[in-house]
């Protein structure tokens, strides 16, 4: 008798929802002439004097293994870095840990801080890995849902009465957020801030797309007074540097959990890729510029998107970071699932439906501008068309 593979794959698994994202990516990559606004990946290359090194790297045979917690210049760097850009400040010895992306963080993070069962609210619309990882980690993700009149912020009154009604006493943030585009001003970070002190609750903040911030000095939640010891700052290369295919991120926090999430590590990924440790030093030390070139060519191509969507009559609301436009289509009538799949095959654009997100991402859709101007120009005019259409 052949053997069931289905009913060998843990329930964990089996209920756990494809990534939405990756479903258009696969629709996308079958239509030659498609545009994809769906990827959230930068369309730039690694900038030169990472690639560089990474070339030299492999040239001297750094081929092996590295310290479970990444190579020590790194971490000085990620150390400095930090302290430069954020104002806020680590022990490279034993506050940091590099990982194989900030994917590898999330997870980490949730199998350190949940016991089976235990609670973990965090904002959406949201990231597809938030829910994933905390029920892989055998927690139980609480959403909190958050609304376009707020700015997709999450406020401080949501925070106080999630935390309250769910027990929970992790809060996973997620700003500039994936996909709205949105930022929490200092005002809000503050009240949340205290909020988190008046519940004792440990922060996990993802911030990689805190470089990608416009026009406002980015922050960063340990920042805030009081916060450092309760976050944990999750961050990496792969956006503000262009370099998602290298897999490299790090966790900055206290010393005990980085500790923990170190055991879990060392028994699964080892070390992060010791070329894409030694290219990220370069990209650390010499790389600012790129990202600052990045970030403004990002921003221009925010100002066309935003411009565009809402000259074809879709109320956007105007994101303030990370490379997302988030525009409503609820007065269509259509579904964010059936408006993506007909702008798809009508007109050869992908973007993402906003449910995708969390329910609450029901009438929007997520459009990454990371591509080149002409073809978000082009795209934007295929959208025209196609609710000239309905
Ligand atoms: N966090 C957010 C909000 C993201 O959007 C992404 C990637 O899209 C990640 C984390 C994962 O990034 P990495 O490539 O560092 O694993």
């Amino acid at each position: 008798m052949p053997i069931d593979t289905a009913s060998r794959i843990a329930h964990r698994v089996r209920e756990l929802p494809p990534s939405p994202i990756r479903h258009f990516f696969g629709l996308v990559e079958s239509m030659p002439d498609a545009i994809s606004l769906s990827i959230g990946e930068p369309d730039f290359v690694t900038p030169w004097c990472a690639r560089e090194t990474g070339i030299f790297a492999l040239e001297k045979g750094h081929t092996h293994y590295t310290h479970n917690l990444g190579i020590i210049e790194l971490r000085r760097e990620i150390s400095q870095y930090l302290a430069r850009r954020f104002g806020v400040e680590y022990n490279p010895e034993n506050e940091i840990m590099v990982t194989v992306g900030v994917s590898e963080g999330l997870d980490l993070a949730m199998r350190t801080l949940l016991n089976d069962g235990e609670r973990v609210v965090f904002p959406q619309p949201s990231y597809v890995a938030y829910p994933a990882t905390i029920t892989m980690a055998g927690g139980v993700a609480v959403p909190m849902p958050t609304q376009e009149a707020d700015a997709f912020q999450l406020t401080a009154e949501q925070l106080d009465a999630a935390v309250l009604s769910s027990g929970a006493r992790v809060t996973l943030l997620g700003y500039p957020n994936n996909p709205t585009g949105a930022i929490l001003p200092r005002e809000r970070l503050d009240a949340l801030a205290a909020v988190a002190a008046r519940h004792d609750l440990l922060v996990v903040s993802d911030e990689i797309y805190l470089e990608l911030t416009y026009g406002r000095e980015p922050i960063s939640f340990a920042a805030l007074p009081g916060m450092r010891d309760r976050t944990l700052l999750l961050s990496g290369f792969s956006k503000a540097f262009a370099m998602t295919g290298w897999r490299l991120g790090y966790v900055a926090g206290p010393a005990e959990i980085i500790a923990a999430m170190n055991k879990i590590h060392a028994y699964t990924a080892m070390c992060a890729p010791r070329l894409a440790q030694e290219a990220a030093v370069e990209a650390l030390r010499n790389g600012q510029d790129e990202v600052d070139r990045m970030r403004e060519e990002y921003d221009q191509r925010r100002r066309v998107v935003i411009s565009r969507l809402r000259s074809m009559g879709l109320p956007c609301f105007e994101p303030e970071g990370a490379f997302y436009a988030f525009p409503s289509i609820a007065h269509t009538g259509l579904s964010s699932v059936e408006f993506a799949e007909r702008l798809l095959m009508q007109e050869r654009v992908a973007v993402v439906p906003g449910s995708g997100f969390g329910e609450c991402g029901e009438g929007y859709l997520r459009c990454c501008y990371a591509t080149a101007m002409p073809l978000i120009e082009e795209a934007m005019t295929r959208m025209q068309r196609f609710l000239n259409t309905l």
